[in-house]
């Protein structure tokens, strides 16, 4: 191997500021200031050769031996898209980036909301929205033989819904205090670790990781508190958001490495943010080539996933599975990121019950979609050992509940469901989709572009029929401010749509009429609407 200087390594990372650069119109995400996550290529000698101190101005950190990879920190003041410029230019550096800080993907939300429809809904709102979990622990409620791996704001496992369902480190629980027991380069990691405040006790101490914990695994069938989605599972407990739920890409990554080093069959990944990282990309892949599923969410800012990616959930990399939320109306929440070609499926993400360090707490967001898909993940790899990422990947999409709204907003169409997905059947379609029904030609269109300050109703009737909806070949407005709100014959308000809902229906109208009342503000005129059809029964 070559013997690269520290020395030159040194100067080079220093001389900097003679040259012009130019800087590209990047879009800001939040990072660490004045810290960088750098890969040196693999030429570069063993890190533990290097005299790391000397490497920058004001230190640096071993993030991952094993791949080459360290924290930089340079002077706070230095603008950041200079000093990665300066650092990606040095020839023993493979890339360089900011050490972006991530969030959980939660909401709060009204505890007295639901209780558990996500596993069974039994008329909460719509019945049957939910993930199939009745049916589904007739065939399989899960087994110790799965690891999910919580990579989060830690695990509480004192609460008696999930100490059951822990993963232990036998060498370290068996071992003494105060050694690396079993080598792995940590010491004491009974439950896994926290890479947040690095030591190795990761309870959590914001809530978020143990609501997710519950969603994937709370003992089942024991008598007391929830129920996961899988009665039996062992749940790593990897924190690297602290308890104010952030944390940085420096520990993600370790987290992520930690799982795939130890064996974590599934890692359940409820937060993002950041642009896209090479380095996060390389753990992830990591963990692919270990043979994890890495479950992600979508992402709570309701954006199109596929016109602007979400990390870590947009990584096109085979393990990654990306989860949007619906609620217990089985529509898309308002809240969540969605895409036809990056988001996979969805799953229930308002309202959830679930265990914290405070007690049982409903709360919202793609965070609490995400565990729900982790867990029909560990029923399936506890029916079927031998499934590869891949194929619980394809199988959780192929068997997803076919739901009108989603079928343009998430690769699947549907909702992630256990019962179908353990039989290998595909789940049926929705009846009550006006995709199935019959359909005719029924043209209506706004200006293109529409006027400002607009306000305009129409009447759309057909007669004989018991229900009926329209097709938009085309929607874009402005969104929540330029709107069409559907009502039916009496008034009622059915629905409202705004934004961009191409290859969209409206809301379904009992009976043959139907108004459609237009309203724009004075600002920002977009394309409008244009109906081709109408589908009825
Ligand atoms: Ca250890």
């Amino acid at each position: 191997m070559k013997r690269i200087s520290i020395k030159k390594i040194c100067v080079s990372l220093i001389a900097i500021g003679l040259t012009q650069y130019t800087f590209a119109n990047v879009e800001q995400f939040e990072a660490v200031p004045g810290e960088y996550v750098v890969k040196l290529k693999n030429d570069v000698k063993s890190l533990t050769d290097l005299n790391l101190e000397k490497f920058a101005t004001q230190g640096v950190r071993v993030i991952s031996e094993e791949n080459n990879t360290i924290l930089v920190k340079r002077e706070f003041l230095e603008k950041t898209q200079f000093a990665l410029t300066a650092l990606n230019n040095q020839p023993e550096i493979e890339y360089a980036e900011p050490n972006y800080i991530y969030r959980t993907n939660r909401l709060p939300d009204d505890p007295e909301l639901s209780k558990l429809w996500g596993l069974v809904n039994k008329g909460n709102a719509l019945a049957g929205v939910d993930i199939g979990a009745e049916q589904a622990w007739d065939i399989q409620t899960g087994s110790k033989k799965v690891i999910v791996a919580v990579i989060d704001t830690g695990v509480d496992y004192t609460l008696s819904d999930l100490s059951p369902n822990m993963w232990t480190n036998d060498a370290e629980l068996n071992g003494e205090a105060g050694k690396d027991d079993d080598g792995n380069g940590y010491i004491d990691d009974v439950y896994g670790y926290d890479f947040a405040n690095t030591d190795s006790d990761p309870i959590d101490d914001h809530g978020h990781g143990s609501h997710c914990s519950g969603t994937i695994g709370a003992k089942g069938n024991d008598g007391k508190g929830l129920v996961g989605v899988a009665w039996n599972v062992r749940i790593m407990a990897l924190k690297f958001l602290t308890k104010s739920g952030s944390g940085s890409l420096e520990g993600a990554l370790k987290s992520i490495d930690y799982a795939s080093k130890m064996g974590a069959n599934i890692m359940s990944n409820s937060w993002g943010g950041g642009s896209h990282s090479q380095a996060l990309e390389d753990a992830i892949k990591r963990a692919s080539d270990a043979g994890a599923l890495f479950v992600a969410a979508a992402g709570n800012h309701s954006g199109d996933n596929d016109a602007k990616p979400t990390y870590p959930a947009t990584y096109d990399v085979e393990n990654v599975v990306s989860v949007a939320a619906i609620d217990n109306n089985g529509r898309l929440a308002g809240f969540s990121c969605y895409g036809q070609k990056t988001v996979d499926v969805a799953a229930p993400g308002v309202g959830i019950l679930s265990s914290t360090p405070g007690g049982y707490k409903s709360w919202s967001g793609t965070s609490m979609a995400t565990p729900h898909v982790s867990g029909i993940a560990a029923l399936l790899l506890s029916e079927f050992p031998e499934m590869t990422h891949k194929e619980i990947k394809e199988r959780l999409i192929a068997t997803a509940k076919p739901l009108s709204q989603l079928r343009v907003k998430t690769v699947a169409g549907g909702v992630a469901n256990a019962y179908y997905a353990l039989l290998n059947e595909p789940a049926p379609k929705d009846p009550n989709d006006p995709y199935y029904w019959a359909s005719k030609e029924y043209k209506l269109e706004t200006a293109h572009p529409y006027l400002g300050s607009t306000s305009k109703q129409w009447v759309i009737e057909l007669d004989s029929v018991s229900a009926m909806a329209l097709h938009f070949k085309r929607f874009d407005t402005e969104k929540s401010y330029d709107k069409v709100t559907f009502k039916d014959a009496d008034g009622n308000i059915l629905g409202i749509m705004s934004g961009v809902n191409d290859d969209s229906f409206s809301p379904v109208v009992t009976g043959g009429k139907m108004i459609i009342q237009f309203d724009s503000d004075k600002s920002v005129n977009k394309f409008g609407f244009e109906i081709d059809a109408i589908s009825y029964r």
